[in-house]
């Protein structure tokens, strides 16, 4: 999208007592808006949660290494997915892209209605055994807090998040960011009182995007440049890695009789992408072919069973 420039920052405060990550995402957002096509309660939904999942994601080392952030809630959205990789590529779907409710008191898009009372869980994949999962219940369902209730329970980590998306009239996208900003073990305690303060100063992300602040600008707003070092920028977009092979194993993984179903029904199977919408059609020799292999993994894994 030429119109935007995504990118964040990762940068250190307080000689690496505090680390802190700035995006700015509205080029990543209208995308997804435009796949999903989504109304503005849901964009603006999935566009904090792709913003927090793009600074989340930066915190893992490795290439390989996958962060799932999953919503569910029992409000009309039903819920949200994201993943994101190390290196600013981040997807994601809403369970119902179509919301439509009133303004909350604030009248502002209420978020917190759309996705309603539920939990959220994080997955790390960092490619060990079994990848770490964490959950907690939703605080607010505003997606900001939660997050940050999630690090100060799961990971007892002290965070402040703040994600934000502002829309041009009707539905098209103006401005998308966030800071994610947390303290360090051994954090001393003037440091942490210090951020504070400046914390209570800030008000909204979506009023330091609308003055147009740049991801830089809004960690120097709220950790004075005098110790903030900023040490990657790092460019982030929407990207889905989809190939057939892996709508393949999707496939396998549903198992032998749905397979089997699927050929008796005669028609060529289509399947989308979740993530980009991206259809794949398998006809019917690709789908004996899967039979073939997924009864030949039944069958391994019924032998490392026993
Ligand atoms: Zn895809």
């Amino acid at each position: 999208m030429s119109e935007y420039h995504d990118y964040m920052v990762r940068a250190f405060a307080e000689e690496g007592m505090i680390r802190a990550f700035a995006a700015t995402t509205a080029g990543l957002v209208e995308e997804a808006r435009q796949i999903h096509n989504t109304s503005p309660v849901v964009t603006a939904a999935l566009g904090r949660l792709l913003t927090a999942g793009v600074m989340m994601g930066a915190m893992m080392k490795d290439q390989q290494d996958l962060l799932t952030l999953k919503m569910d809630g029992d409000g009309p959205m039903r819920g949200l997915l994201v993943t994101a990789d190390c290196g600013g590529n981040v997807k994601g779907y809403p369970f119902e892209p179509v919301v439509l409710i009133p303004a909350n008191e604030k009248g502002k898009l209420d978020v917190a209605g759309a996705i309603g009372k539920g939990t959220l869980t994080v997955i790390s994949d960092l490619g060990l055994k079994e990848p770490y999962v964490g959950q907690v219940e939703l605080v607010s369902g505003e997606i900001a807090e939660d997050i940050a209730y999630y690090y100060g329970n799961s990971e007892q980590i002290p965070t402040a998040i703040g994600l934000g998306v502002l829309m041009k009239k009707e539905n098209v996208l103006r401005c998308a960011g966030g800071f994610l900003i947390q303290l360090m073990p051994g954090c001393p305690d003037e440091v942490a009182e210090k951020l504070e303060d400046r914390l209570r100063g800030v008000q909204s992300v979506t009023d330091f995007l609308r003055r147009g602040m740049t991801p830089e600008e809004i960690l120097q707003f709220i950790l004075e440049d005098r110790t903030l070092k900023i040490t990657d920028r790092i460019p982030c977009q929407y990207h889905c890695g989809c190939s057939k092979e892996r709508v393949e194993r999707a496939l396998l993984t549903v198992g032998t009789k749905e397979l089997k179903q699927m050929l008796a029904e005669g028609k060529p199977v289509e399947l989308s992408c979740h993530f980009c919408g991206k259809k794949y059609s398998f006809h019917k020799a690709e789908l004996e072919e899967l039979l073939l292999k997924s009864g030949n993994e039944s069958a391994t894994n019924g032998a490392c069973g026993t």
